[in-house]
Order: C-alpha cells, then sequence, then structure tokens
C-alpha cells in the first residue's frame, strides 16, 4: 500500500521472506464498532471482491475515512496475509507511519512490532517472521529490496525469462511504485503478468481517480499473449468511498493580513470566545512559527482566566517526541478545548478527532531545490486550492464545522494556484537517479515520468554521480563503488566518503560523521542560551573543522557513559546523541555487508579529511582575499572580503555559517556539506582542506577548473 503525498496507493505483495504464517484472526472486538462506524467499513465486502478481481484498484475517500487503517485489516483478515506474505502500506512521512501503526495495532490488540509493524529509516519496528501487516515510508521501501544482494545481480541479467529475473521482477515491482506511485506504466504490463497474485490499490483523498485510472489504461497498449492461467484484470476499477463530510463554512479576511502568526492566535481567541464547543486546528508551517504562536496563546492565557482554564494548546509537527505527539490524539477533556497548532502532517496524512474550527494560514513549508545553486531550501510558500479545500474539510468530520482562512476571498479564486508543484519538479534528483539506475532503468531522460523534472536538475544530478565514480562514461552504475553507493540509504556523496574510507582505514571515525551528518543538529536549540551553547562546542572544536569535532563530541559522550547528565552540562541535545548511535549502528551494519572493513584510523585525522574529501569534493570553496595578501600572507583575516568565500564549482559567494567551529577562522580552503540560503548563501559543516586533495579525489571534476591562485602555496 503506497500513499503519495495528496493521498496514496495501496499495493502489497507476498514477502520474499519464508516467514511463518499464522492463522488469521477475524474480529478485534474492542475497537470493533468504532471501525464499523467508519465510512469504508460500509464498502468492506466490495474493496476485497474487487481487490480479488482487479489488479490495481484505485480508492478516492476523505480523509479520515478508513482507507489507511481499515483496508489493511480488511486485506488481511481476508487472508491476503497468509502464507507468509505481506501487506505493505506506505505513508508519506515517518510520523505518520508512526502513527498509523499504532493506530493499528490498537485496533487489532497487538503488540506493535509483531502482527502489526512499521519500519522508517533507522527504525525497523518488526518482526520479519510474525508482520503481516507493515508500515513503511516508501522510502524506506525501496530500500529494503534493494539491500537484499540479488538487485546487485541485476545487471547480468539479459535474458528475458531467466529465473533470477522472475525474483528480480517480484523486488522490482514492490520498488517502483513506491519511488514514482504512477510512473511505471511501461513496467507494470511486465510486472502484472509476472506476478498475478500481486495487488495493487491505490488509495486517495485528493486524487484524480478518472485520470490515475487513464494512466493506468494507456500503458497496457502492447500486451502479448498472458503466460499465466490467472490474471486479474488490468483494467484498474475506482471505488469511491462515500464519506460523511459535513458542510464546512468558509470565512475569510476582508483585508489581507501582515502576520498570519498574530492573526491565527487573534482568531483563535475569538472562536474559543463566540463559537460552541469544537476543537480548534490551525496549520501554520513550520516549528517556529507554531512555537510562536503558542508562545503568544500563552501570554493571552496569563491575562485571561477564560483562557487559561479553557484551552488545551498543543503543537504538532514531525520532530516534535512522541509523547508529546501522542497527545494530541487524546480525547479533549469535558468542557475545555482543544487546539492543535499544526504544520500540514494534518493536512492529509493524519487524522484528529473533534475538529470543528479549522484556521488556515494559507502557507505551508515546502522543500524546493534550485539546481544551478546546487542548494535545496525549506521554503514558505503559498498552498494551492487544493490544499485549501483539503484543510477546509478538516472541519466537517463530526458535525458542520467552519474554516477560517487568513487571505482573501479574491486571493483565494483569483491569485490562488489550484494544484501545487509535483514533488518532482522540486527535489534534489541524486538519490532518485540512483535508485533508478541500480534498478536498471538506465534511460533516466526517456524516462515516462508523470511530471518531468527540471533538466538542468537532472543533468546536475547525473554530474555529480559521474563524478563520484559512482556512473561511468555510458552513465551506468560502475562496479563496485556505484552498486555499493546504491545500497547506502544517504545521499551518495556521504556513501560515497563511507566507501573511501575503507582504503584510508578510517571506516569507524567516518560511519560517526556520517551518523552525526544525517542528525539536523546535535546541540541544544541557541535561542537564549547562545554564549553558553558557543563555550560549549569550543571544548569539542578541532581546528580542521565540524566534522573533525564531531568525532570529539562523540567520543566525550562515549567516555561519559552516554549520559544524559554530560549532554546537558555541554549544550548537546541527548536524544540526537541517542539517535547518533542508532543510526551509526545501521551504517555499521550496512558497511558490513558491503565489505568495508571496520577500523579505525587511531587519530590519524588526515585520513579521516581525506575521505570526506572524497565525498564532498564538490563542495569545495575559497576564502577570497584581496591580491595584497602578498605582502603579509600570514594576516589572511585582513584581506578577506569579510569572510567571503567563493564555491570552487560555480563561483558563487558563501559564507561559513555561524553554527560553525569554523566561523570567523575562515581558513583558506574549506569543503562544506550542505549550503543553507537566508540573508546570505551559508555553509553548514565546513572542513578545512588542503586544495591539492580536490584534483587528487576527482581529477575530472577539476580540470577545466583550475585558475590562477593569489594564495596556493
Ligand atoms: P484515511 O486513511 O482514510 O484518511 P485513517 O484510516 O487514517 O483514514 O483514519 C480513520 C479513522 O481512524 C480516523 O477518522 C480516526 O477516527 C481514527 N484514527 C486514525 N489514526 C488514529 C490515531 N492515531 N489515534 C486515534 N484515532 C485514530
Ligand atoms: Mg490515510
Amino acid at each position: 500500500i503506497l500513499e503519495d503525498e495528496e493521498g496514496g496507493v495501496v499495493f502489497f505483495a507476498p514477502s520474499l521472506s519464508s516467514a511463518s504464517s499464522s492463522s488469521s484472526r477475524f474480529g478485534y472486538a474492542s475497537i470493533g464498532s468504532q471501525r464499523q462506524r467508519l465510512p469504508v467499513y460500509k464498502y468492506r465486502t466490495a474493496i476485497l471482491y474487487l481487490v480479488e478481481t482487479h489488479a490495481t484498484t484505485i480508492i478516492v475517500g476523505e480523509t479520515g475515512s478508513g482507507k489507511t487503517t481499515q483496508i489493511p485489516q480488511y486485506l488481511k483478515e481476508a487472508g491476503w496475509a497468509d502464507g507468509g506474505r505481506v501487506i505493505a502500506c506506505t505513508q508519506p512521512r515517518r510520523l505518520a507511519v508512526q502513527s498509523v501503526a499504532s493506530r493499528v495495532a490498537e485496533e487489532m490488540d497487538v503488540k506493535l512490532g509483531e502482527e502489526v509493524g512499521y519500519t522508517i529509516r533507522f527504525e525497523d519496528v518488526t518482526n520479519p517472521a510474525a508482520t503481516m501487516i507493515k508500515f513503511l515510508t516508501d522510502g524506506v521501501l525501496l530500500r529494503e529490496i534493494m539491500d537484499d544482494p540479488l538487485l546487485t545481480k541485476y545487471r547480468y541479467v539479459d535474458s528475458f525469462g531467466s529465473k533470477n529475473l522472475e525474483l528480480i521482477w517480484k523486488k522490482l515491482e514492490m520498488v517502483l511504485f513506491c519511488v514514482f506511485p504512477g510512473m511505471v506504466a511501461d513496467l507494470l504490463e511486465h510486472i502484472q503478468r509476472r506476478r498475478p497474485e500481486l495487488r495493487l490499490i491505490i488509495s486517495s483523498a485528493t486524487i484524480e481517480a478518472k485520470s490515475m485510472s487513464d494512466f493506468f489504461q494507456t500503458s497496457k497498449k502492447h500486451r502479448g499473449p498472458e503466460d499465466h492461467e490467472f490474471v486479474p484484470r488490468k483494467v484498474p476499477a475506482v471505488l469511491s468511498v462515500e464519506g460523511r463530510g459535513f458542510n464546512v463554512q468558509i470565512h475569510y479576511v476582508v483585508e489581507p493580513v501582515s502576520d498570519y502568526v498574530q492573526a491565527t492566535v487573534s482568531t483563535v481567541l475569538s472562536i474559543h470566545d463566540q463559537e460552541p464547543a469544537g476543537d480548534i486546528l490551525v496549520f501554520l508551517t513550520g516549528q517556529d512559527d507554531i512555537d510562536a504562536a503558542i508562545q503568544l496563546l500563552a501570554e493571552e492565557a496569563h491575562a485571561s482566566r477564560k483562557i487559561s482554564s479553557g484551552l488545551i494548546v498543543l503543537p504538532l509537527y514531525s520532530s516534535l517526541p512522541r509523547a508529546e505527539q501522542d497527545l494530541v490524539f487524546s480525547p479533549t477533556p469535558r468542557g475545555k478545548r482543544k487546539v492543535v497548532i499544526s504544520t500540514n502532517i494534518a493536512e492529509t496524512s493524519l487524522t484528529l478527532e473533534g475538529v470543528v474550527y479549522v484556521v488556515d494560514s494559507g502557507f505551508s513549508k515546502q522543500q524546493f531545490y534550485n539546481p544551478i545553486s546546487d542548494i535545496e531550501n525549506l521554503v514558505v510558500a503559498p498552498i494551492s486550492k487544493a490544499s485549501a479545500r483539503q484543510r477546509a474539510g478538516r472541519a466537517g468530520r463530526v458535525r458542520p464545522g467552519k474554516c477560517y482562512r487568513l487571505y482573501t476571498e479574491e486571493y483565494f479564486v483569483n491569485e490562488m494556484s489550484s494544484v501545487g508543484i509535483p514533488e518532482m519538479q522540486r527535489s534534489k534528483l541524486v538519490s532518485c537517479v540512483i535508485q533508478l539506475k541500480a534498478l536498471g532503468i538506465d534511460n533516466i531522460l526517456g524516462f515516462d515520468w508523470p511530471a518531468s523534472p527540471p533538466p538542468e536538475a537532472m543533468i546536475r544530478a547525473l554530474e555529480v554521480l559521474y563524478s563520484l565514480g559512482v556512473l561511468d562514461d555510458d552513465a551506468k552504475l560502475t562496479s563496485p563503488v556505484g552498486f555499493q553507493a546504491a545500497e547506502i540509504p544517504l545521499d551518495p556523496m556521504i556513501s560515497k566518503m563511507i566507501l573511501s574510507s575503507n582504503q584510508l582505514g578510517c571506516s569507524e571515525e567516518i560511519i560517526t560523521i556520517a551518523a552525526i551528518l544525517s542528525i539536523q543538529s546535535i546541540w541544544v536549540s541557541g535561542k537564549g542560551v547562545q554564549k553558553e551553547l558557543d563555550e560549549a562546542k569550543l571544548r569539542f572544536a578541532a581546528a580542521e573543522g565540524d566534522h573533525v569535532t564531531f568525532l570529539n563530541v562523540y567520543k566525550g559522550f562515549l567516555q561519559s557513559g552516554k549520559s544524559s547528565q554530560w549532554c546537558h552540562k555541554n549544550y548537546m541535545n541527548y536524544q540526537a546523541m541517542k539517535k547518533v548511535i542508532e543510526i551509526r549502528e545501521q551504517l555499521r551494519r550496512t558497511a558490513l555487508r558491503l565489505g568495508i572493513v571496520l577500523r579505525s584510523c587511531e587519530g590519524d585525522i588526515l585520513a579521516v579529511r581525506k575521505a570526506v574529501t572524497a565525498g564532498f569534493f564538490a563542495n569545495a570553496s575559497r576564502l577570497e582575499v584581496s591580491d595584497l595578501i602578498f605582502l603579509f600572507p600570514a594576516r589572511l583575516e585582513a584581506f578577506s572580503h569579510n569572510g567571503m568565500y567563493k564555491t570552487v564549482r560555480g563561483s558563487q559567494e558563501v559564507y561559513i555559517h555561524p553554527s560553525s567551529v569554523l566561523f570567523r577562522v575562515n581558513p583558506k580552503w574549506v569543503i562544506y556539506h550542505s549550503l543553507v540560503s537566508t540573508d546570505r548563501q551559508y555553509m553548514r559543516n565546513a572542513m578545512t582542506i588542503d586544495p591539492s586533495w580536490l584534483t587528487e579525489a576527482a581529477p575530472h571534476f577539476f580540470q577545466n577548473l583550475r585558475r590562477p591562485d593569489p594564495i596556493a602555496h
């Protein structure tokens, strides 16, 4: 079962593991009646019939109608998970995966991680011998399949009909849907011919069922004779589950608002003051403005008894600790009103009971990738009409509701775009390209994308992969580097860094660095404690930069016995450090599987820096200094342009991020982990290098970039 941003795709396939089957148990009485009240329940028989007789079924139903939590259970009850088969259901986000998995486990009255489990990146809560329903992100589904050594043999299989191919298809079919639901037109034909027992269910709240159905049909044009006795019907069935959505009255602001956080707060307060009981769901964009709104509401509550005694204000965003997430789903006590202030996570993937009022800021945080500058940014951007309708719909779940839009009707009608920009067109493509390549889909430019990504992004991705030695001159995965890199669940630059550490004898250190780099930040947020935080960082700071500093931090953490007090004392985020340990463990296992020898360089930091450079040479930049530097070569700082660097590849102006230990140190040459742009473009996590390592690491890449260098030694 696959769900995309807008809802999703449901599918399941026999698991390849030889899991023992447990007899299917019917009726989980405890929450039974609640389950029967959901709109999909009326369609249970119809759904099971359609799934039985059709290879693909499209189910459209409003958010909250029970698609995600119920359909997998129906399938299991009907025996689709017998014989070691697994019903897989993907969700677009990690938080949604965890939340629905625990809900379904609760409904079935089983322990999470047994019959019902979930897997998100770096966290596997399943039991291969027992799990029948498994929730996962689509990225993880892809990885799982790629982890299997079989896939690495893929390129050696060229004759159709070989035994291997059969097995590979079994894997492929799962993979393809998850990466690009609906993009597999050509392949679907083969897949369904070879796997008549495979069923795909596409479920969505907002999907255009008609166009999706057309898409699947047009892909079957060149069908040859079937090679299986029973073949389910190829034309997808479309079933619309009647929602029980109530009417939602829409209110617009008369004048555009200048500060939507402030406007949110006053709207919540006036609803609380004037409207009858019912919870409020507010859509803001991210943790920052959610925290700001909560702060403002707390100040109001301080001044008014009515507010302080009546309102329960709760945040909801993906990095929220588990216990706080759960609060959001707990029933509202009598006489109280819950206010959930959420990112767009509550737009389609999560359902909150009891919401009667929705406040819609009109914005959400969206990922945008600029292939020219190679910067991936989370940007606050206006939502689409489709999102606005979806948000409003959340108010009509239990009874007629109201939606307060913090934008004018004129804006909604005339200016808001009707649908959002597809994710494919605003994402960085390296990981996606490497995965397609690993699946043997070589003609990426001619691939049947439902929404073509911009050619610049594609070229950029191919270029990076080529320079990393992941792709060869024919744009095929290289052996072994390309195939190995495809198996590591991280950005290919990190993968390359890990692979290089093998030869350089510093894999233990590099794996630590990779684990820390995949966490947002290991430090506590600097708000109000900036000075103390800076001092704490200094205790670990290495002259070589952030990567080496991480090694010091990790060592300190281990020596402290992984103590939370130690973290607290050093302004480090204990939860983040625990996560680092977990991720590191997973990466170690991956590394072992890839044949990397786990070895520590015992303090040979040069090896570590060279390994980092082997992955990140493309992110090199050089301090800009005035030509007069030759007068006082030692006084770099005096001749620099306020710490301005230029990237070696695109000559972009960049600066060292204030959070880096190299901030204000400004060494001549650095490589950075990523760029973030705020008022300027900043390099996050920087490390000093010797420029000669660059040409060593990637001779082709730097061939045409040599320029006279006033500060070269
Ligand atoms: P859909 O996938 O159609 O949007 P879901 O299957 O996610 O709907 O949710 C169906 C119903 O299950 C919701 O309306 C809600 O009542 C209940 N539900 C879902 N998740 C939870 C949860 N984490 N806690 C409590 N109830 C939940
Ligand atoms: Mg759902």
